[in-house]
């Protein structure tokens, strides 16, 4: 089923004000996951924040089964964290190295992940091994198979790069992962709401994700899946009372379910906001949702390859609606702030944030354009049209 472009952007009051192509960064939020915030932050306001707790139970309860769903978890499986970092910080962590173990990565590995990996392998004595990419720059499953012996403790990849549309073999390397019971960490942060994440289909022990990018939910919002039988020997790196309840004076008792890498307090209006954009994505449709981002990235890339100074650089044969561009010599962040006052929303990806990728391709800053199902084919056209005339105009 296709979707009702017009009526999705009449549920989302950002499109009246801006050309919104910046959804790696954070995405427009829809009126239903407004209201659901500004709602409930009001009952606090009126009623108290415990008492407007107790009386949202029963939705802020289902915000586990709605991710549950989006992902084909358990709601067991399911933590709800303030962030994605902070998600695949507490998984990351509670895992155990000893010196020689091999942390199998991808070369456009996110930052926050692998200034862990550095910290962690210095700790430990781990070691950090980058798995080879094939000719297109994706990650070879054929290379990462050979890799794996019985030093092998972990395989955590990014499966969409923050710094352009390639998109991992996620699925793949699920599969090796399985095939030699090695542990898997996949960063799904800018998937989850852009394609079907199903955790099956995937084949990850460990999933961290993100409300405010593709999903359109709240910022300071993620979330953590655990599988069920890798939980049980997961010890959180910190605990407080919610994860592990104190039962004796010398003792505490992890909870069963992945809630063991939460705490006791919480931003309960976010996380309503987050449960309805999942909601919202869920009744449209990831496939839906997908093809249309596939099919707008696809225009964009299109235009730009049409614009004098301008190259992409998108790894894959099959690029997710992730859009990063080089301006020639112009400086990328003074041609986003005269995007910005032309009334269009991009940013900056800089090279420390994926940085082996970075190096190996020596890309510069790059521009990155990011579009949602709810732009237009208008609003594509427009932006190519107006970076052109910037572009020429800073000349
Ligand atoms: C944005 C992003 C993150 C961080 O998500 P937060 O919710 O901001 O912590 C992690 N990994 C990737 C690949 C990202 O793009």
């Amino acid at each position: 089923m296709s979707l009702d472009v017009a009526a999705l952007r009449s549920d989302t009051p950002g499109v009246a004000h801006r050309v919104h192509l910046n959804n790696a960064g954070a995405g427009l939020m829809p009126r239903p996951v407004l209201d659901a915030m500004l709602g409930y932050l009001t009952r606090e306001a009126e009623i108290g924040g415990y008492e407007a707790a107790a009386e949202a139970a029963g939705t802020l309860d289902g915000v586990y089964d709605s991710i549950a769903r989006l992902l084909g978890a358990e709601r067991d499986e399911i933590a709800l964290t303030e962030n994605a970092t902070i998600a695949w910080q507490l998984a990351f962590y509670a895992l155990a190295f000893r010196p020689g173990d091999r942390i199998l990565t991808a070369r456009a590995e996110y930052a926050a992940n692998y200034v862990a990996f550095l910290q962690v392998a210095r700790r430990t004595g781990a070691v950090i091994e980058v798995i080879p990419d094939d000719p297109n720059g994706v990650l070879d499953p054929e290379a990462l198979a050979a890799m794996i012996d019985e030093r092998v403790k972990l395989i955590a990849i990014t499966w969409v790069p923050t710094n352009g549309g390639l998109r991992n073999p996620a699925a793949a390397v699920g599969r090796i992962a399985r095939a030699h019971g090695v542990t898997y960490l996949l960063d799904a942060c800018q998937a989850v709401g852009q394609m079907p994440a199903r955790v099956d289909e995937l084949g990850c022990d460990i999933l961290s994700a993100t409300g405010r990018k593709f999903l359109r939910g709240p910022r300071g919002t993620g979330f953590l899946y655990v599988r069920r039988d890798l939980l049980r020997d997961l010890e959180p790196p910190m605990i407080d009372h919610f994860a592990a309840p104190w039962i004796a004076p010398d003792r505490y008792e992890l909870r069963r379910d992945a809630r063991r890498f939460e705490t006791w307090e919480n931003n309960y209006a976010a996380r309503l906001g987050l449960g309805r954009a999942v909601d919202y994505a869920l009744a449209l449709g990831l496939d839906a949702i997908e093809t249309r981002c596939r099919a707008l990235s696809a225009r964009l890339r299109d235009g730009l390859r049409g614009v004098p100074s301008v190259a992409v650089h998108d790894l894959g044969p099959d690029p997710a609606a992730i859009v990063t561009i080089s301006v020639g010599d112009h400086d990328p962040d003074a041609v986003k702030a005269d995007l910005a006052r032309s009334g269009y929303n991009v940013s900056v990806s800089r090279p420390s944030s994926t940085l082996l990728d970075a190096q190996a391709r020596r890309l510069p800053a790059l521009l990155r354009a990011s579009p949602h199902y709810y732009n237009t084919e208008d609003e594509i056209d427009r932006f190519v049209a107006a970076l052109a005339t910037l572009l020429s105009g800073r000349d």
